[in-house]
């Protein structure tokens, strides 16, 4: 019973964030007008909107005139479903917490998709997160001091910004977006510092990989740009729940027997 609720509430929570992902960067208001097709601008009925099942009945199309609706749409949804069922069976002796797990992976998803299509991290998602963390930081379960938290989440910062204005005064760029500095006052803030290296040390990973693969084998170079946002979140994913376990095995691996 309990997982149904779970699910049936993460598959519309997640058709809502559908909406902030596509309207927030192009500073549209989130809540009016009612939802319409980005082909013919017909607004959309209550039927053709129902979480993942319209687009299959629909078969990916929009009902008025037929233009393909991104498969992104229903597996924001199906993400969301299985964040907060992942959040709420790993942690529902701690509801509050299992709350909060829950709204820190839906902020990084939204700003993960963001990121991927417009190259930015919006300030309303970062740095409202680092506020909603950080205070929370002081109720964390899982710190044995709110400084825990808060030390890793400044921290973190400036060693971002240190490396943000290095890029920018030496090699005349942008190495990382100003946004990701912000991320980590958020990440820091509720991953704590143990968890915060795993996270970083997964979305480096990640991001070699990705750009090695781009690299490689679909003829980039080195000037590729890549948000590092969309990493960085998927970092942040495996560390909440699994940064113990993957410590013990970067441990295992580098031990010198
Ligand atoms: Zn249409």
């Amino acid at each position: 019973m309990e997982i149904i609720v779970l699910i049936v509430a993460g598959l519309s929570v997640g058709s809502f964030f559908n909406v902030v992902i596509y309207r927030l960067p192009r500073g549209e208001n989130l809540a009016y007008p009612r939802s319409r097709c980005p082909s013919c601008n017909k607004p959309l009925r209550w039927f053709h909107n129902i979480p993942v099942v319209s687009f299959l009945v629909l078969r990916g199309r929009c009902a008025y005139c037929r233009a393909p609706i991104s498969c992104r749409y229903p597996l924001v949804e199906i993400a969301t479903a299985g964040m907060f069922w992942l959040c709420w069976s790993r942690f529902h002796s701690q509801p509050v917490h299992a709350l909060f797990c829950a709204v820190f992976l839906s902020i990084l998803l939204v700003l993960a998709l963001i990121d991927l299509e417009h190259m930015i991290l919006p300030d309303e998602l970062t740095l409202g997160g680092a506020v909603v963390f950080l205070v929370y930081a002081f109720f964390h379960p899982g710190f044995a001091s709110p400084w825990n938290g808060v030390a890793t989440a400044f921290g973190a910062a400036a060693l971002f910004a240190g490396i943000y204005f290095f890029y920018v005064k030496v090699r005349g760029m942008e190495g990382l977006g100003f946004g990701d500095v912000k991320l980590m006052l958020m990440l820091g803030a509720f991953l704590g510092l143990e968890g915060l290296v795993v996270a970083l040390l997964l979305a480096s990973f990640f991001g070699l990989l990705v750009g090695g693969f781009m690299i490689l084998f679909r003829g980039k170079t080195l000037k590729l740009a890549l948000p590092f946002g969309p990493f960085l979140s998927l970092g942040a994913f495996f560390s909440l729940f699994w940064a113990e376990q993957i410590l013990a095995a970067i441990r295992s691996w580098f031990a010198v027997e």
